[in-house]
């Protein structure tokens, strides 16, 4: 089980990388409140929502080292 990097909260990997759908440009969607991802520095990092993800990308040395 992976946790959100930002505020520790438990992530179903399934539910975030579920697709509702896909943009007009065909890049898959998934629902942003079941839990979204960022790849940042090589590696993904999971979060439980879009503010967290917002939090991590506006500072992410913050949480990773
Ligand atoms: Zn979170």
């Amino acid at each position: 089980m992976r946790t959100c990097i930002v505020c520790d909260t438990e992530i179903d990997l399934e539910a975030a990388r579920s697709t509702t759908g896909q943009t007009t440009h065909g890049a898959d969607e998934v629902d942003p409140d079941a839990g979204t991802r960022s790849f940042y520095n090589g590696e993904w990092y999971y979060f439980c929502g879009l503010q967290c993800r917002n939090n991590f990308l506006a500072a992410p040395t913050n949480y990773v080292s």
